[in-house]
């Protein structure tokens, strides 16, 4: 590790945030975070338990009838504030992600700009929330429709992308005049904890963001989510995991966001601009080290175009260089621990296994670190577990198709429904497909979707709820509809 790298990593927090000030775990205990690049043990944080989880409970539902009673306007500057923070500080924010996380730096920087640009578009939406006022259909009396803060959330985000799944959720519920406590995943807190302390910066009122770093995220979340005081869930993660806690939110009716698993499609047709669609297809794979929930997990193309495709992506990740992400020209990272360099190696097993061809890679990577390279499977066949599973690793799958309809098939045979991916030229096959993909997103000649601005989320088991656009804000709020009499009555 580096001078600067030690630098900064002494900067970030390693306490528990509650009621604005910084603090040990109740119990003293503490968990360390390593780098998935190296295996090394990079710094020690707060591990909390239920007591802590409920004085973080206790913090947001004290900081919240201040904090919904503030002027949108005045929560807007603080998160704007916030932004211009974020955008001063990108390049530690940036670096931060990539020794905890993995990520190219490059890419990181990437993260920064997108993760930031929640802070900013919901700092604007922050004073557009209205309501409606209206008469009756037969003229009995006037009805009024106001919009209020749901109450205190709790935000549970994943390590794949450390500062956007916080912002994307802290940013809307602070606009809607919400508290929250956020708990990042074990294995990447320190994003969210830099972030906390420049939110602090920012001048946020005590208590409204409150964090909690835990290993035991199960009872510390089941405890919170259970507690009749908290009114809305926002998870990001897994399928399982986010039907588990579906459950447990049942019994306390909580407003729930949810954005899960995915199984993107990403289909070429024969009419596809090919130049076009392998640097899709690079982005939507490769971006993260394929550990995002948008990474096209299945690349469905014609028959006509296979050869020329799978030559051409083969070549491009020839062209790749793998390594720690803070280093020059980096472009495949590592994965994020072991776990995942197996899962990889297995999906890669079982595809080759049953017949499919291994045009490049497949084969981890001895440690230190946790490494897998990028691979290129072609003619896999349709049992396949890669096929069916979420790779969340730099796997690129390819099965040819004969026509649209078989393409479709193919596609929508899932029960996940987060993003779809199309490359074709022709209009109406264009349409068609926006029409019939069973997703939630769909790129078009893109390979990339994501944009503060617009409204994030999938169908099927991919979730519930949206997150960004004008939709975002609405997870955070409740609606009430008052009725008055006929004033001419
Ligand atoms: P995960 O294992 O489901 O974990 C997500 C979060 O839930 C982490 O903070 C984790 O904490 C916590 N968690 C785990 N078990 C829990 C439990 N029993 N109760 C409460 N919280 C619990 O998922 P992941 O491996 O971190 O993330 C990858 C998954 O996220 C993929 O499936 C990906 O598709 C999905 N994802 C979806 C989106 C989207 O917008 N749709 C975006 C990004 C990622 P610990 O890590 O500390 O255990």
């Amino acid at each position: 590790m580096s001078a600067s790298e030690a630098e900064l990593l002494a900067e970030v927090p390693d306490g528990l945030l509650i009621g604005g000030s910084w603090r040990p775990a109740g119990t003293g205990a503490r968990f360390a975070v390593h780098d998935p690049a190296t295996g090394a043990r990079i710094k020690q944080i707060a591990d909390a338990d239920v007591a802590d989880g409920r004085a973080a409970l206790d913090a947001a539902c004290d900081a919240f009838p201040a904090w919904a009673a503030t002027p949108p306007r005045a929560r807007a500057e603080i998160l704007r504030r916030a932004f211009e923070l974020v955008r001063e500080r990108a390049e530690d924010i940036a670096l931060l992600m990539t020794i905890e996380m993995g990520k190219p730096l490059a890419e990181a920087r990437g993260e920064v700009a997108y993760g930031g640009e929640f802070l900013r578009w919901f700092s604007e939406e922050a004073s557009r929330v209205t309501g409606r006022y209206g008469n009756t259909p037969e003229n009995s009396g006037r009805m009024i429709i106001t919009k209020h803060p749901v109450g205190p959330c709790y935000l549970i985000t994943p390590w794949n992308f450390p500062l956007a799944m916080a912002t994307r959720k802290i940013a809307p519920a602070l606009a809607a005049g919400c508290t929250v406590v956020i708990k990042p995943s074990e294995l990447t807190p320190l994003t969210t904890l830099f972030l906390a302390e420049i939110l602090r910066e920012a001048e946020l009122p005590a208590g409204v963001v409150n964090v909690v770093t835990t290993t035991s995220a199960g009872p510390v979340s089941a405890a919170i989510i259970t507690d009749p005081r908290l009114r809305k869930l926002s998870f990001t993660g897994s399928t399982p995991v986010g039907k588990l806690l579906l459950a447990q939110a049942a019994d306390n009716v909580l407003r729930t966001s949810m954005e899960l698993g995915g199984n993107a499609p990403f289909l070429v047709f024969d009419d596809a601009d090919l130049d076009r669609a392998v640097d899709g297809a690079m982005a939507a794979k490769f971006r993260n080290v394929g550990q995002a929930c948008t990474a096209a997990n299945r690349f469905i193309v014609h028959r006509d175009v296979v050869d020329e495709f799978t030559r051409r992506v083969t070549d491009r990740v020839r062209t790749f260089t793998m390594g720690r992400g803070t280093e020059d020209g980096v472009t495949i990272g590592p994965l994020i621990d072991d776990r995942a360099v197996r899962k990889a190696d297995d999906l890669v097993g079982d595809a080759v296994h049953r017949g499919a061809t291994l045009h490049i890679g497949g084969t981890a990577v001895a440690g230190p670190g946790s490494f897998f390279p990028a691979t290129v499977l072609g003619d896999v066949p349709a049992q396949s577990r890669i096929l069916h599973e979420e790779i969340f690793g730099p796997v690129l799958a390819i099965v040819p198709f004969h026509d649209e309809d078989e393409a479709l098939r193919i596609a929508n045979a899932t029960e996940y429904g987060l993003v779809s991916y199309v490359y074709t030229e022709n209009l109406a096959r264009a349409q068609r497909m926006i029409e019939r993909l069973e997703t939630g997103m769909t790129g078009l000649n893109v390979g990339v979707v994501s944009n503060a601005a617009a409204p994030f989320g999938g169908w099927k088991h991919s979730g519930l709820g949206r997150e960004g656009g004008i939709e975002g804000i609405e997870e955070y709020l409740q609606t009430k509809y008052t009725m008055t009499p006929d004033p001419f009555g």
